[in-house]
């Protein structure tokens, strides 16, 4: 796909953030480039808008600045999937590995019924942790079938034939 190539380009890579020796990909960058940004979420919307997706769910923050918008364009619901203490209401909560500690994903438990067709976004996957609770907090505390994973930009290793507990993993661009 041409647009991939633009796409790439307008992510940019700041050495040394958020500490020493972290390649970090912001995608702040690609949502100031207007064209590259409705690229990005056109091929999001062009694979999954015929996949009978019944909610997409994005992870905080930056999967925040992707998921509505496919959501609204293939005719889903969209779920944030917040760090703790954010949601109000019934939550459940699903732990994952940092590089030290463990972190918390929180879904509000009336937001997805079982039978959801689900959809989970967010701007990178590394590890595959932050994705994998995602995945725990829909199909396996919820009920519903996540359908697959989308992200801008993935490792190469994780880039292609990736799975996350089964689950595939869709990714436009890798990190420059
Ligand atoms: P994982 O759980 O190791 O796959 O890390 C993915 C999570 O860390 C996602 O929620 C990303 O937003 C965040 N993340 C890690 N590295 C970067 C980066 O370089 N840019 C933006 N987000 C990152």
């Amino acid at each position: 796909d041409p647009r991939l190539e633009a796409i790439s380009q307008a992510i940019r890579v700041v050495p040394h953030f958020p500490k020493k020796g972290i390649m970090f990909q912001d995608i702040t960058t690609l949502l100031l480039d207007h064209k590259a940004f409705q690229d990005t979420v056109d091929i999001f919307v062009d694979r999954y808008r015929n996949m009978d997706i019944s909610v997409v769910a994005g992870i905080e923050a930056r999967g925040f600045m992707f998921g509505p918008s496919i959501a609204l364009a293939i005719g889903a619901k969209f779920v944030p999937l917040r760090k703790p203490k954010k949601l109000p209401g019934k939550v459940i909560c699903e732990e994952y590995e940092l590089e030290y500690g463990t972190d918390c994903l929180e879904m509000q438990v009336d937001a997805v019924q079982p039978g959801d067709r689900a959809l989970i976004v967010d701007d990178l996957v590394a590890t595959g942790g932050t994705l994998s609770a995602a995945i725990r907090l829909l199909g396996k505390r919820m009920g519903a079938q996540v359908v697959e994973c989308g992200c801008v930009v993935g490792l190469p290793e994780v880039k292609g034939q990736c799975r996350l507990n089964g689950k595939p993993v869709y990714i436009l661009v890798e990190p420059r």
